[in-house]
């Protein structure tokens, strides 16, 4: 099959009826739709419902009574954790069709986004496999041999689950596997600039046998249909990954019914790079942790600092391999970088690049628009920049690297810390010692020696500091999802 045709039997057809409500399919109540968009081609490649308070109360709605009447945790354990592995069976059968809708909305190139979609259908084995094991302790109590006592997990209720547009599928998916394994009902809302392929989720948990009103999915604006989802008296549970400030509105609307949650936010990680770092594994690890998807990572690492014994011949090596990424749409054969995803973003990153240069830094590669239609921007490198420049302290989220070059690891590792974020971190060096004096002494969630962004499931994802609160993945992303009773019981 071609890319066309691909795309022909990927593409939802939804004639705007993306709210998935109690198993039905409909339009928002106010008739209301958004356009998505190619950011390659600028293309319009399909229309959203625009959901509502409205929208979002009968979503609210359906979920509560899916939880109330039991209609999920009433299955049997391992038909629970069938189904999860079916949704995961369905998703690597469709992976050439998802990866293609993921490119159309998203720009990622089709191999990343092959590799994105097949971790989303990993999410479901990894979380499959934890139900049925979900335990709780049992033991003596204090007052006398008569009493017996014991702890239960159970499932915190509706969650609402927000995603970014930065890996639509996949963030998806790594929070609707836990909340199922946990036995929550959800209601899910995607991006408004990458909601398509998310209901292609969807479709999928029904027909892998997700009874109606567990998985609801209300698709609109951020500001009106997240906005309603955490402040709604009847959702028990947020789990949101986005920005930092979008996070610090949730905390507050969450207060109202003291809602659990769990908040994935921006990050600036630092890289260091001392003088015994191997160059081979060391440059395309500090290039690729900046400019995979274009620089739009949770995790990139886009402050470096290098020591300055390797710091010239690095930045030269690290710029001329920024130089030769094939840039372009992600559907094309080669293509190494895509757009960013929208004309925000871009005027945002271009903005960020002339401070960064008005401020003091010195641009070695990149820094234009390339090409001339879609939100592409060259991978850019931005040397020299001063300690405290916008660029080195504020989240860019684009393909754009600020380097700074030093003597002392103190120094480093200091303004390593010395930020609001701590998302994620890395070192590159051939010294044990150093490697984990430095990973020691960073303040971050997720820390790398010699590579960055290898992730696992079983391993927890989260930040310090005002990247978020809580973990995803592993078994504390499963607990994210449960409360913990204790009982007590008087045998005689
Ligand atoms: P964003 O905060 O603007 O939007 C994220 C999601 O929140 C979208 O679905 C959006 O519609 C929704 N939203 C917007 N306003 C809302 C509100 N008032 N109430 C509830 N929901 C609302 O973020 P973005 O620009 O889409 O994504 C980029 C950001 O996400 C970056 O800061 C990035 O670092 C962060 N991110 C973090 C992780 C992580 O795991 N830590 C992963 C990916 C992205």
């Amino acid at each position: 099959m071609n890319v066309q045709e691909r795309l022909e039997q990927s593409a939802f057809s939804s004639d705007g009826a993306t709210l998935l409500i109690d198993g039905e399919w409909r339009r928002a109540r106010s008739g209301e739709t958004l356009d998505s968009l190619n950011p390659a081609t600028l293309e319009i490649v399909g229309e959203v419902a625009a959901g509502n308070a409205e929208d979002v109360d009968d979503a609210v709605r359906a979920a509560r009574v899916a939880f109330d009447e039991r209609r999920w945790t009433k299955l049997p354990p391992p038909l629970r954790a069938k189904i999860l592995h079916a949704i995961a069976d369905r998703i690597e059968a469709a992976v050439d069709e998802l990866a293609v809708n993921e490119v159309r909305e998203n720009g990622m190139p089709l191999p990343m986004a092959r590799g994105t979609i097949l971790g989303g259908a990993q999410a479901f084995r990894y979380f499959a496999g934890w139900i049925g094991k979900i335990h709780g302790q049992t033991g003596e109590v204090s007052h006398g041999e008569q009493f017996f006592g014991y702890t239960t997990k159970e499932p915190i209720g509706v969650a609402a689950l927000i995603v970014p547009w930065n890996g639509p599928f996949m963030m998806a998916c790594h929070k609707v596997a836990p909340a199922l394994a946990a036995g929550c009902t959800v209601v899910l809302k995607p991006a408004e600039d990458t909601s398509l392929n998310t209901l292609n989720l969807a479709r999928i948990t029904l027909e892998a046998g997700v009874p109606p009103g567990v998985l609801n999915v209300v698709t609109g604006l951020g500001s009106v249909v997240g906005a309603a989802l955490v402040e709604h008296p009847d959702v028990d549970k947020v789990s949101f990954t986005g920005s930092t400030p979008v996070g610090r509105q949730i905390v507050r609307a969450a207060a109202g019914n003291f809602k659990r949650v769990t908040l994935e936010l921006g990050g600036k990680s630092p890289v260091i790079v001392l003088d015994d770092a191997d160059l081979a594994m060391t440059v395309p690890g500090v290039l690729n942790g900046i400019m995979a998807n274009a620089g739009q990572a949770c995790v990139a690492g886009s402050r470096l600092y290098a020591q300055r014994g390797i710091y010239d011949k690095l930045i030269q090596a690290v710029s001329d391999a920024a130089a030769k990424l094939i840039v372009g749409n992600g559907l094309h054969e080669g293509t190494q970088m895509g757009p960013v995803i929208s004309q925000k973003q871009f005027d945002r990153i271009m903005g960020y690049v002339e401070s960064g240069v008005s401020e003091g830094a010195e641009l070695v590669t990149g820094g234009k628009r390339h090409g001339d239609a879609g939100f592409f921007i060259e991978p850019t490198i931005l040397s020299r920049a001063p300690a405290d420049a916008t660029v080195v302290r504020e989240e860019i989220f684009g393909p754009v690297l600020s380097a700074m070059p030093f003597d002392d690891l103190e120094w480093a590792i200091q303004q390593a810390n010395n930020s609001r974020y701590g998302l994620a971190g890395g070192v590159y060096t051939s010294s044990l010692e150093k490697a984990h004096t430095v990973a020691r002494a960073v303040k971050a969630g997720n820390f790398w020696i010699n590579c960055h962004s290898v992730q696992d499931f079983w391993l927890p994802f989260g930040g310090y500091k005002e990247s978020g609160w809580g973990r995803e993945r592993g078994e504390m992303g499963l607990e994210a999802f449960l409360e913990t009773k204790s009982v007590v019981a008087r045998l005689y």
